[in-house]
């Protein structure tokens, strides 16, 4: 008789969100970030686990570079982000030597420390896991949603930008969602447009509509469009709290938003 699943370190949390995207610099982790912080807001305690091994840009963006994850009896400990301790977060990047050390591992290795990241880290009682991956549909992915399958509701939030390459790209993403079982919780198309801070009025850039276009097809949510916001950039680049700090900015409707309808 097969075992049954070792509910493990995540029995306490009670959703679990994987970000997607079909390739990289179209705001994955920007978003990741943000759902993270804008769930907090709300009253939400949240996990951050960033499995971007190759890239992992969540410590940078939440201002935790260089801080040490600790072991005790149940696991690792996660790194606090902030003084009330509403967000924890796990990353590669807490495990590398300097910020400029590359993950130059093949496969098998890759995936050993994905399914350590998901048994071995005491997340504690969590309200929502968000899981920044890598870009594409890689072996992580696999080895990722077969780690988190156990711990449902296990959801994917797809983001892309307007551009049909991005659009196409996603699609693949969208299938490999339905492959392999995972709910889409909805499409987020991110740098859609870019308002002018003079006179407001909005560019589409990328053009504009595509990841609304491409979750009507695909029957599932379209949770919003984030337009291009220079103080959104730059609220990264500081490691800032934009949800706090940005109330008027043009990026924020549409990302605080988006808390609400996962
Ligand atoms: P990915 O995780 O998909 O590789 P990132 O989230 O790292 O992409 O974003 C790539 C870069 O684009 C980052 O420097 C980030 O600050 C910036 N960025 C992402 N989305 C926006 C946006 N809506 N407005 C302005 N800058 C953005």
């Amino acid at each position: 008789m097969e075992a049954a699943a070792e509910p493990g370190n995540l029995a306490g949390v009670r959703h679990i969100i994987l970000v997607l995207s079909g390739k990289g610099g179209v705001g994955k982790s920007t978003i990741s970030t943000e759902l993270a912080l804008a769930l907090r807001h709300a009253g939400k305690k949240v996990g951050i686990l960033d499995v971007d091994l190759c890239g992992p840009s969540i410590p940078r963006m939440l201002r935790a570079q260089g801080r040490a994850v600790h072991q005790c009896d149940s696991g690792w400990v996660p790194v606090f982000v902030d003084q009330e301790q509403s967000i924890s977060l796990m990353s590669v990047g807490f495990l590398l030597e300097s910020p400029d050390e590359a993950v130059v591992w093949r496969g098998p290795k890759k995936n050993a420390l994905i399914k350590q990241f998901v048994s071995d880290v005491a997340w504690g009682q969590l309200d929502y896991l968000v899981v920044d991956t890598p870009p594409g549909t890689s072996d992580e992915h696999m080895a990722t949603v077969e780690a988190l399958r156990p711990y449902s509701p296990l959801g994917a939030l797809v983001v892309t930008t307007p551009q049909a390459v991005s659009v196409g790209d996603v699609r693949r993403e969208l299938t490999f969602c339905r492959k392999t079982g995972l709910q889409v919780v909805g499409v987020v198309e991110n740098m859609s447009g870019f308002v002018c801070p003079h006179c407001a009025e909005c560019t589409n850039v990328f053009s504009r509509g595509g990841g609304e276009e491409l979750a009507r097809l695909a029957g599932v949510p379209f949770l919003g469009s984030v337009p291009l916001d220079p103080e959104l950039t730059r609220s990264l680049e500081e490691g800032r709290d934009f949800i706090r700090d940005f109330p008027n900015s043009p990026a924020f409707p549409a990302l605080s938003s988006i808390a609400q309808k996962v």
